[in-house]
């Protein structure tokens, strides 16, 4: 089941469960869509893969328990930022080859 940090690992804005900005790798690595744009491109700074839209938990109970309030989101905030100039470097070395080719 997906954590669904609380906040963008780069800048700390606060991703709610329902925020549409919310962005992921496949380790669950959360960023804004704004950083995702502005620094990161498409390679997350920590495992060097692509990230997608983060999908939103259902915050009613529609089905089967399966929803926010068995499932809350989680509190433990993860920023640890990278350099812009040197995340540059990484996703060079990486190079341009899109996520399912790296
Ligand atoms: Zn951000
Ligand atoms: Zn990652």
């Amino acid at each position: 089941m997906l954590e669904l940090r609380p906040t963008c690992e780069q800048c700390n804005k606060a991703l709610p469960p329902a925020s549409p900005e919310a962005r992921i790798c496949s380790y669950e690595c959360t960023f804004c869509a704004a950083c995702v744009e502005g620094v990161l491109g498409n390679v997350c700074p920590n495992c060097g893969g692509g990230v997608t839209e983060r999908p939103i938990r259902p915050s009613r109970n529609w089905k089967g328990d399966n929803y926010l309030g068995k499932d809350p989101a989680g509190a433990r905030v993860k920023h640890r930022p990278v350099d812009p100039a040197l995340h540059k470097m990484f996703a060079g070395e990486i190079g341009s080859p899109p996520p399912e080719q790296r």
